[in-house]
């Protein structure tokens, strides 16, 4: 059995040496905003390339509150838009109609599933704000063409950087490629806490007080409150396991990357197209996405052979209950790739023996009615 993604493996990877951290913080009777928190904050930043970072609780928190600092600043009101790719994890789109902004959606580019900055323009109105990109399964966005646009409208681009811990865009990070950007620190993540955690990181010393603020509250002196703020923290446990497993961030990332090598390499079958992936070291392969029009066939059968896929995602934003003032919208590319994509399993505690037994099923699957 080769599961999509063994977490268990994961953290035994990281002992004793985790479960010491994870006492030393127990033992010390200090559980919410200290210097764990403090810690990983300043080693994160450092990571990321910029000058400040925000623990919050998880990444749609993140996201939500980057919004919410910019509206505080008087830079964005409700009701006014942004721009957003169609084919992103709802927390994307969540994050914009919370706060009563207006998520326009936008075409991604086939091939790489990420924003086509070409599409970009044409959705831009007199009440376009921002640009929230989403480095999708773990590979850079093409900042540049975006940041040209943006330059021309002043708009804000914000990075949805969930799925991208340390990909790199032009020897830059993610993170550190827009105004301002969210990380989450959900298990599965590349960078993953052993529970809920996230983080705002940008080189805007303003918006990141506004986001302190908020994320406390609303109150950055203790019982002063200019805002109406949330209850949002990443707590001292989470903080030190996250500083525990910083450092190996890069080498976990290039073991995803040999895994993805090794199937990008392997895979040959007429009915599985390999994802298209831009700069080596741009990709740190969150998700290693197949397209197959049998999609669901190919699931099976692989699930046959005892290997474990996922499916990111099987219903667009646009068509679920939750935005049902979208249902009846159409946007093609989007529905195709939530039709097609199969996710293949990839993790830094994977073997080549493994990524050999996936080449080998994915190559010999063929489509009954073919
Ligand atoms: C995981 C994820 C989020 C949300 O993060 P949580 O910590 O689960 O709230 C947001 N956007 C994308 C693209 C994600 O993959």
């Amino acid at each position: 059995m080769i599961k999509f993604l063994d977490l268990e493996k994961v953290t035994a990877s990281f002992e004793p040496g985790l479960s010491r951290e994870v006492q030393r913080v127990v033992r010390s009777g200090w559980y919410l905003l200290g210097n764990e928190v403090h810690a990983f904050e300043e080693a994160f930043a450092r990571y990321c390339g910029t000058s400040e970072c925000v623990g919050v609780a998880n990444g749609l928190d993140a996201l939500t509150l980057v919004l919410r600092g910019y509206m505080e600043m008087g830079q964005m009101q409700e009701g006014d838009e942004v721009i957003v790719p169609a084919n992103t994890y709802i927390a994307t789109i969540l994050a914009i109609t919370r706060n009563r902004l207006v998520p326009v959606l936008c075409e991604p580019d086939e091939g790489t599933c990420l924003i086509d900055p070409s599409r970009i323009e044409p959705l831009v109105t007199a009440r376009t704000k921002a640009v929230m990109v989403v480095h999708l399964y773990g590979q850079a966005a093409d900042m540049d063409a975006v940041a040209q646009v943006a330059a021309r409208h002043h708009l804000k681009v914000i990075e949805d950087a969930a799925q991208a811990h340390g990909a790199v865009y032009k020897g830059r990070r993610v993170g550190n490629l827009g105004d301002a950007s969210a990380f989450s620190f959900y298990p599965g993540k590349n960078l993953g806490a052993l529970g809920d955690g996230g983080a705002v990181a940008t080189n805007d010393a303003e918006l990141a007080k506004v986001v302190r603020a908020l994320a406390n509250y609303g109150s950055s002196v203790k019982y002063v409150f200019p805002y109406k703020g949330i209850n949002s923290r990443l707590d001292e446990v989470q903080a030190a396991v996250l500083r525990h497993k910083l450092p190996r961030l890069d080498a976990d990332n290039e073991r995803r990357r040999r895994i993805a090598e090794r199937y990008m390499a392997g895979i040959r079958n007429p009915f599985v197209a390999l994802p298209e992936w831009r700069e080596r070291e741009g990709h740190v392969f969150h998700i290693f996405a197949v397209r197959c029009k049998q999609r669901d066939a190919l699931q099976a059968y692989l699930a046959e052979q005892g290997i474990q896929t996922l499916i990111h995602y099987p219903v667009p934003p646009h068509k679920q209950e939750a935005y049902r003032e979208w249902n009846d919208r159409s946007y093609p590319i989007t529905e195709r790739i939530h039709r097609e994509e199969l996710s293949l399993p990839v993790s830094p505690v994977m073997t080549g023996e493994e990524a050999d037994i996936v080449i080998n099923a994915v190559n010999s699957f063929a489509p009954k009615d073919e």
